[in-house]
């Protein structure tokens, strides 16, 4: 079993008549809801409400795969909690960063940038084009799928390269914008799709599902280990590894 934590904020669902019409048991509800589905996958989900976000070192030391959508209340996640979702995904923890968790304290503190983009609110087509149709995150999707509306987000968008570039996608208003990128980062693999704006039902879009059923089984651990830096004797001395 794949065991998966969906992380939201739950903010705007609880504050807007919009969002919550959209999502009325919250974003992590739906992921949950669709995940919770597949028989390789088990699904808890936290919120910023929780104590301690609901991140613990031993939450996430039983966690395979930990998603996180957030939008307007990065700042109130702790730096300590940021730091313990690093340190789990460079063990080998996988993450998925969702929308605009791009601007979130794990996804900036495991990639060094500002993530920054542009953007706008005015219901754009987005179409979300395959870029390599033969990794295991885009199958199941044809070349392209539109999302009605969604969102512009657009280039530039402060990231270090991608090591896999998967989505990129166009808005009818005209921007380009890399949507689905995957990187290493120690031991673990961090994926960041950009459809799911509050307002949209972007989470129950077929396409969008696949996708990030793909990725929690992709991003998954095969390799989950500390590593530190050890002080070590030469091979031919005949001693033990010592971590
Ligand atoms: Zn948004």
């Amino acid at each position: 079993m794949i065991r998966v934590l969906v992380w939201n904020e739950n903010y705007h669902e609880k504050t807007s008549e919009k969002v919550a019409a959209v999502y009325p048991d919250g974003i992590h509800n739906a992921i949950a809801a669709f995940l919770g589905a597949e028989e390789d996958i088990e699904v808890k989900t936290a919120t910023l409400e929780d104590e301690s976000c609901g991140i613990t070192p031993e939450i996430l030391a039983e966690t395979d795969v930990l998603l996180w959508w957030g939008h307007v209340r990065h700042g109130l996640v702790p730096d300590e909690v940021a730091n313990m979702v690093r340190d789990a995904v460079l063990d080998g923890m996988g993450v998925i960063f969702l929308h605009s968790a791009h601007h979130s304290k794990p996804f900036k503190t495991l990639l060094g940038t500002s993530a920054n983009l542009t953007w706008r609110e005015s219901c754009d087509e987005e179409i979300v084009w395959v870029v390599e149709p033969s990794h295991p995150i885009t199958r199941g999707i044809d070349r392209y799928f539109k999302l009605e509306n969604e969102e512009t987000y657009g280039e530039p968008f402060v990231i270090p390269t991608p090591d896999k570039l998967l989505f990129i996608s166009n808005f009818s208003g005209g921007e380009v914008f890399r949507s689905g990128c995957l990187w290493e980062r120690g031991n673990g693999k961090v994926f960041y799709f950009q459809p799911g704006h509050e307002t949209f039902p972007t989470y129950y879009v077929p396409e969008v599902q696949t996708v990030i059923r793909n990725a929690v089984r992709f991003v998954a651990p095969t390799y989950r280990q500390r590593i530190t830096c050890p002080h070590v004797r030469k091979i031919t001395d005949n001693e033990p590894y010592v971590r």
